[in-house]
């Protein structure tokens, strides 16, 4: 490798080091775990509503995780009010130092007066760790070590919300004990009033027994407020819970009553600027943490909502915490009441559209069978128009145009189809053929259209004469052919003699008024079926064999054929 090249190197790597070793260094402070200790002293025992709020407001800071991982918390509580405060204070040296003789603490925060007084008594304790004293509550106090974080009360505010809320109170009684914390809050509000003094009149109720307190509490004027500090005893020396006294002084009260603490806001409690648990924890979760503390904002409006209300009060300041107040079903379910109603209108939307779809596709189905239905109205129709004209022509086809009879083609249809049936039950089948005498001199001698007159009487006469399974035919010119299914031979002769007869009497009326009479021959032939098979044209050629008989015979006469 070149010496430029090298030397290069070794600089890049020289300028890298120094942000190598940074980065390792916050790692291994990342990896590291605060331990830090919180030493309570206010409330009888870690479920007080006051330690309440401020653990609340601790672990709700520390659950933000603002400031990456969350320390490791141990807590001591004095538990002064259930074990005495002497036993509490004496117990906790040496307890501590057994407890925690191997846990090496980065912090020790204590909250409230007993804690910090203990603390400070004790600098021989965990020597060299930062010490917190938090809302130490003793003014003109100061550590001996550590940082001291004391809020300066305003109480400016706490007694101005009181005619900011309710404008129409004249008169305001503060209540508390006579111990020095009591006093000096009394003080405070003391100096406080001045601005007020015109329009508002000042009672200090702070040394009475609890039962004159709620016995003057429930005769109280509807212009008047209460302002209520944490009180412990009262004047006979006998010991109340405060949050115990501020209840019942709220039960038996008619007008408004305002505290200082938040966790004296209960119901029945109006509430007022106060200091508030939830806020001191954040303090301690910030301290917790390593971050700078800052006790500005641990005062703040806090109202209990239906109290509030149930003595009408106005003007409560829009950032002002409303406890206990009814959320409507809209807060609560806004986003699920948003998206039901979206998901319903979709629905909406979507069963209109299939409505519409359906009704089209219902309107388009009834078009169609319409359609359909007319069509087979019409097919039908013409189908039957088809079979009228097919019959028609049928008819026309075997029927013959000038007499009306059967014309040839039919009757040699159905001589075949006579000779089948016959032949199959073994029945005889007759048949004549008829022609008419000298036809030939009626033509010459009257005119054609005569002839065909006469023709038309002919087939009319045979016609009549026939019974209703016979079938007379037009054959050709003026001759015609009977056929009579079931007759003999001699059967048939008598009913062609018959008809010789019946035609010889015929007069035929004609133009010109005359009436010409005519005579027929008939040859007679028969099928026997059980002899031999027969065929139309052999039985034909019998009958006409018997009619050329009766012509040459003399005509006027009816010949059988007897072959
Ligand atoms: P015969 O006694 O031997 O039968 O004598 P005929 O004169 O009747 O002779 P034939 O049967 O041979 O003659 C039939 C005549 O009938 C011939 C023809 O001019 C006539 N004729 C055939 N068809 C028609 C018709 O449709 N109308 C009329 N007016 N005359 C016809
Ligand atoms: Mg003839
Ligand atoms: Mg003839």
């Amino acid at each position: 490798m070149p010496l430029p090249t090298l030397r290069r190197l070794l600089l890049l790597a020289l300028l890298l080091a120094p942000l190598l070793v940074l980065t390792g260094a916050r790692h291994a402070q990342a990896a590291e775990t605060r331990k830090v200790l919180v030493l309570y002293s206010l409330g009888s025992d870690s479920a007080s509503a006051w330690q309440q709020l401020v653990r609340k407001g601790l672990y709700d800071e520390l659950a933000g995780k603002r400031w990456g991982d969350g320390p490791n918390i141990f807590e001591e509580h004095f538990d002064a009010v259930r074990v005495g405060e002497q036993a509490a204070l004496d117990s906790m040296a040496p307890y501590l130092r057994v407890k925690y003789a191997n846990v090496k603490l980065d912090a020790i925060v204590t909250e409230n007066h007993l804690a910090a007084g203990f603390l400070n008594s004790h600098p021989e304790l965990f020597p060299g760790v930062p010490r917190f004293y938090v809302n130490h509550g003793r003014r003109n106090w100061r550590p001996g070590d550590g940082e001291a974080l004391e809020l300066a009360p305003d109480y400016g505010r706490m007694l101005g919300v009181i005619p900011l809320v309710a404008p129409g109170v004249k008169r305001v009684v503060v209540v508390g004990d006579q111990s020095p914390r009591v006093q000096e809050w009394i003080a405070g509000v003391r100096a406080a009033s001045r601005p007020y003094s015109k329009q508002i009149a000042f009672d200090y109720w702070d040394r009475q027994s609890f039962a004159e307190l709620y016995r003057r509490a429930g005769m109280l004027g509807g212009d008047t407020a209460i302002l209520m500090f944490a009180t412990y005893r009262d004047s006979a020396g006998e010991i109340g819970q405060p949050s115990e006294v501020m209840h019942k002084l709220a039960a038996v009260s008619p007008v408004p009553v305002f505290t200082h603490v938040e966790s004296l806001v209960t119901p029945g409690v109006v509430g007022g600027y106060v200091l508030s648990g939830e806020a001191i924890g954040r303090v301690i979760a910030r301290i917790l943490h390593g971050q700078p503390a800052d006790l500005s904002g641990v005062q703040r409006y806090i109202f209990d909502h239906p109290t509030a209300e149930r003595h009408q009060l106005r003007n409560l300041p829009p950032e002002a915490l409303l406890r206990n107040r009814p959320v409507g079903l809209w807060e609560l379910y806004r986003w699920q009441i948003m998206l039901g109603g979206t998901l319903i209108l979709l629905e909406g939307v979507l069963i209109t559209v299939l409505v519409r779809v359906l009704r089209s596709r219902r309107t388009a189905l009834a078009a169609l069978n319409d359609e359909r239905n007319n069509l087979e109205d019409r097919v039908l129709q013409r189908t039957l128009e088809l079979l009228t004209v097919n019959s028609k022509l049928e008819q026309l086809a075997t029927t013959d145009p000038l007499t009306g009879i059967a014309n040839r083609r039919r009757m040699t249809e159905q001589i075949s189809k006579e000779l089948d049936r016959a032949r199959r039950y073994k029945h005889p089948l007759a048949l004549l053929m008829v022609d008419i005498d000298h036809f030939k001199r009626i033509n010459d001698t009257y005119g054609h259209e005569v002839g065909d007159q006469a023709i038309v009487a002919v087939a009319g006469a045979l016609s009549a004469a026939m019974r209703s399974i016979d079938l007379v035919a037009r054959f050709g010119g003026e001759e015609f052919v009977l056929l009579m299914p079931e007759a003999s031979l001699e059967t048939a002769g008598g009913a062609a003699e018959r008809l010789r007869e019946t035609v010889s009497q015929l007069c035929i009326d004609v133009e010109g008024g005359l009436s010409i009479s005519l005579t027929i021959s008939v040859g007679v032939a028969a099928s026997y079926p059980q002899e031999a098979p027969d065929s139309p044209s052999a039985l034909l050629v019998r009958a006409d064999k018997a009619l050329y008989q009766a012509k040459k015979d003399g005509r006027d006469r009816v010949v059988l054929n007897a072959a």
